[in-house]
C-alpha cells in the first residue's frame, strides 16, 4: 500500500502545511477539523448533512460505541458507516481522555485500564490490543491507540511514567493491528514538560504509525504551556506523517497550531456551545439567547454561506430558544460546524497559494 499521507505544500519559513490523507472511505484534505459525534452522530444533526456542511471526516468515541451498540452489532451491520449512515471517513478516539475525565486514570495498570460505562454501569478492562482490534472490527478509518492521559498538574514523575506506559501500549497496539484498511495513529503525552513531550514524540516516531496524535493538552493548563508542549511534541515527529492536535479548540488557537505544522483538529466547542446558544462568527462569538437579538432580522453571520445563515435570522433563533424549540440548538450546531469547516477551508486555500 502506498503511503496514506501526501504533503502537498508548505509555507516557507512558517511551518504550516497542506496535505491529503487517504482513507478507506475517502480523502481528507489537511489541515482539517473533525466535528465530534461521540455516540455515532452529531447531536441533533442528521448524518447525511455532513458533506453539505463541508465535513470530510467525523470523530466518534470508541468507548461509548463499545458499550452501545457494541462491536458485535456494529460488525453485523457492516461497520460504523452503515450503522450510523455516516457518509464521510470516521476517526475513533480510543477513550484515553474519557478515562481521565471520569477519574479512572488512578486505576491504570501495565495491562490496561478498567472502565465503567457511566450509562449502563457495565465494567470492562480495556487493553491496547482490545481497543485497536475492536476499532478495526467496527470499520473505523482511523483508530487512535489507547494512551494514558493525566491531569496537567499530576507532577513530573507521574507524567514520566505515563509516557513510558503509553509507549509500551503503542507497541502492543501496533503488534495487534491487522493494518488491512484502518490507519493507526499513536498518541504522544508528557504533560507540559517539553522534554517529556519530545521524548514521547520521538519514541512514537520510531514506530510505524500512519499518523500521530498529540494528547493531554488543553485540559486546564496555562495556554502558553499548551503551545510550548505542542512545539516540543512537533519537533519529535516526522514531517511526512499527519499530526493531530487532540481536543483543540478555539478558531484562533487552531490557526496558530496550523502555522506550527498541525494537520488535524477536533473539538466539542462548535457543537456543545451551540446547544448553549453560542455562535462562532467572523465578528466573534455571540449568544442568541440574549434578548438584544429579539428583533434582529439578520443572519447570525452575514459572511457565512451555511444553510442557517441563508435562511434564518437571529430573531428566529432567539424566538425558538424562548419557545424551547429544539430547532434552536440544531440550527446553531449546523452553523457552528459549517463555520469551523469553512474556517479550515480558508486556511487550506491560504496555505496552497504560497
Ligand atoms: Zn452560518
Amino acid at each position: 500500500m502506498s503511503a496514506p499521507f501526501t504533503l502537498l505544500g508548505q509555507n516557507g519559513a512558517a511551518k504550516g502545511r497542506r496535505g491529503c490523507l487517504h482513507t478507506a472511505h475517502g480523502v481528507i484534505e489537511t489541515p482539517n477539523f473533525m466535528p465530534v459525534g461521540t455516540y455515532g452522530t452529531l447531536r441533533g444533526v442528521p448524518s447525511h448533512l455532513l458533506p453539505d456542511l463541508g465535513a470530510q471526516v467525523m470523530l466518534v468515541n470508541f468507548l461509548h460505541l463499545f458499550f452501545y451498540p457494541g462491536p458485535e452489532a456494529l460488525a453485523r451491520a457492516g461497520g460504523v458507516h452503515r450503522f450510523f449512515s455516516i457518509p464521510v471517513p470516521v476517526l475513533a478516539d480510543s477513550g484515553g481522555y474519557q478515562v481521565f475525565s471520569l477519574g479512572s486514570h488512578r486505576k491504570v495498570g501495565e495491562e490496561g485500564v478498567p472502565f465503567q460505562d457511566p450509562r449502563s454501569g457495565r465494567k470492562e478492562l480495556f487493553t491496547p490490543e482490545k481497543v485497536t482490534q475492536f476499532e478495526e472490527s467496527m470499520g473505523m478509518d482511523i483508530g487512535m491507540v489507547l494512551d494514558v492521559c493525566l491531569p496537567h498538574d499530576a507532577g513530573r514523575k507521574a507524567h514520566e511514567k505515563a509516557v513510558a506506559v503509553t509507549h509500551r501500549w503503542a507497541e502492543r497496539a501496533l503488534a495487534a493491528a491487522s493494518r488491512e484498511r484502518m490507519l493507526v495513529f499513536g498518541i504522544g503525552q508528557g504533560g507540559t514538560f517539553p522534554d517529556l513531550r519530545r521524548r514521547s514524540a520521538e519514541g512514537l516516531a520510531s514506530l510505524p504509525f500512519d499518523g500521530y496524535g498529540i494528547g493531554g493538552l488543553g485540559i486546564g493548563e496555562e495556554p502558553e504551556r499548551t503551545f510550548e508542549a505542542l512545539e516540543a511534541s512537533l519537533e519529535g515527529l516526522p514531517e511526512d506523517k499527519p499530526r493531530y492536535f487532540m481536543g483543540m479548540g478555539y478558531p484562533q488557537d487552531i490557526a496558530r497550531a496550523v502555522a506550527m505544522g498541525v494537520d488535524l483538529f477536533d473539538c466539542v466547542l462548535p457543537t456543545r456551545n451551540a446547544r448553549n446558544g453560542q455562535l462562532f462568527t467572523s465578528r466573534g462569538v455571540i449568544n442568541f439567547k440574549r434578548s438584544v437579538f429579539k428583533e434582529v432580522h439578520a443572519p447570525p453571520d452575514p459572511a457565512c454561506a451555511c444553510p442557517v445563515c441563508r435562511h434564518y435570522s437571529l430573531a428566529y433563533l432567539h424566538a425558538m430558544f424562548r419557545q424551547r424549540e429544539m430547532s434552536a440548538a440544531v440550527l446553531a450546531t449546523v452553523h457552528n460546524v459549517a463555520y469551523y469547516l469553512d474556517f479550515l477551508a480558508k486556511i487550506r486555500e491560504n496555505t496552497a497559494s504560497i
